[in-house]
């Protein structure tokens, strides 16, 4: 008989979501005196910007033609937009990189999970503590987490990097050498964004060492500060080291509408094996291409108007994550975030552990946050809320948790 995969048996149930959606139907069920809030989810709630939308409407008209239909596409994505991303995300900030490096695909989530599948069983992999958790999972279903001890909440073979306030809740360089590290700027949960010189050290560990940063920069468009970089790739030796992943759906709207790509630079090799001919590969056989649809959406992102607009919708979660951080800090918590990311970090108040303050805002202020704990054992003490609600409800969470503090 078949047997099952014994890595995918050991995860544990998402009990984060589930646990959170289940208390939050509690208290919905029972009434509320005011309407929830709801700053727990990382979904984004501003529609499609005029420009990517009539891209899209004309990219189903092709296709509803019999001279401009298109069926399977490039498993890699279209030149075209793999030449507007190279030169406006990366050739405009000084980075090199090749439309040929980059490989388009339906999302980050699936390339940070698919990206194991490059390397072996039993390379250590370092991730930081609290983490955003698809990492985590996607490893250890293949078996490089070891096993998981409830009890502690982490995985017995791999590396936790603590992102701490001492660390600048961002992971420090560790002592041990691992294989491959799971870098993410700016950070989910907690809103860090790594500068240059932080991004160096990884990038000479990484090449002192062998190891594979993976690079995760979802969040990149919410950076303010013009110092920050946006991309590994800005960094010098990062090319030999470093793979980096990055999606439209923050930046562009599109969780719903999937497109993201994944570089991988022409120079990094192991074992004598260039990693992006081994990823056109994989893609190949497991993967046929991000929707038509979706990649002549995205590429109207870089148009400039596409620009503009898209630059507007972030601005306004911006403006969002200014609201929630300077109202908790007025109302005495320590926060973090929220300047270069749409996430705020905060302290709970009075040493409370994430989930009494969770249940406490929930049942009392009727605002939903994620607790901390639930991204690992290094986010206890600590709540995530979103920036990316309306306008209003940023202001009004905030008005809700200053009367309860
Ligand atoms: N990377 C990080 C750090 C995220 O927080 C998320 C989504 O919340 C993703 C990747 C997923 O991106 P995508 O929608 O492109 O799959």
């Amino acid at each position: 008989m078949t047997k099952l995969n014994e890595h995918l048996q050991k995860l544990p149930g998402n009990y984060l979501f589930s646990e959170v959606a289940r208390r939050v139907s509690a208290v919905a069920q029972a009434g509320p005196e005011r309407p929830l809030l709801r700053l727990g989810i990382g979904d984004v709630t501003r529609p499609l910007v005029p420009a990517v939308v009539e891209a899209m409407k004309r990219a189903v008209e092709e296709l509803g033609r019999e001279e401009t239909f298109r069926g399977y596409g490039p498993e890699q994505g279209y030149p075209f937009l793999r030449e507007a991303i190279a030169r406006q995300e990366y050739q405009a900030r000084g980075a090199a990189v090749d439309p040929e490096e980059i490989y388009v695909s339906d999302g980050a989530k699936s390339d940070c999970g698919s990206i194991g599948e490059l390397f072996g069983g039993g390379g250590r992999v370092a991730v930081c503590d609290p983490v955003y958790p698809v990492y985590v999972d996607a490893h250890a279903m293949a078996g490089r987490g070891g096993d998981f001890c409830p009890r502690t909440g982490t995985w017995d073979r791999l590396v936790y990097l603590p992102c701490t306030v001492e660390t600048g809740f961002l992971p420090q360089v560790p002592e041990e050498p691992v294989d491959l590290v799971c870098l993410c700027s700016p950070n989910n949960p907690t809103g860090a964004a790594a500068d240059r010189e932080t991004l160096k050290r990884w990038v000479d560990y990484a090449n002192e060492t062998g190891a594979v940063l993976l690079f995760d920069a979802a969040y990149e468009a919410f950076i303010t500060d013009p110092a920050l970089p946006h991309s590994i790739f800005e960094i010098q030796g990062a090319r030999t080291c470093a793979i980096e992943f990055r999606s439209f759906s923050k930046t562009a709207g599109f969780t719903g509408v999937r497109c993201a790509w994944t570089v991988i630079p022409r120079e990094l090799e192991r074992e004598g094996v260039p990693l992006g001919r081994l990823w056109a590969r994989r893609q190949a056989a497991r993967f046929n291409g991000a929707s038509y649809i979706a990649q002549r959406g995205a590429e109207a992102v870089y148009t400039p108007e596409g620009r503009a607009q898209v630059r507007e919708s972030i601005a306004y979660y911006q403006r969002n994550a200014r609201t929630i951080r300077a109202g908790l800090a007025a109302a005495g918590l320590a926060v973090s975030g929220g300047e270069h990311a749409p996430y705020v970090w905060a302290r709970t108040p009075g040493g409370m552990d994430s989930w009494t303050f969770f249940d406490e805002l929930l049942r009392k202020a009727g605002v939903v946050v994620t607790p901390g704990v639930g991204f690992g054992p290094g986010g206890e003490g600590y709540i995530r809320l979103s920036a990316f609600g309306s306008a209003e409800e940023a202001a009004q969470a905030v008005e809700r948790l200053t009367a309860l503090l």
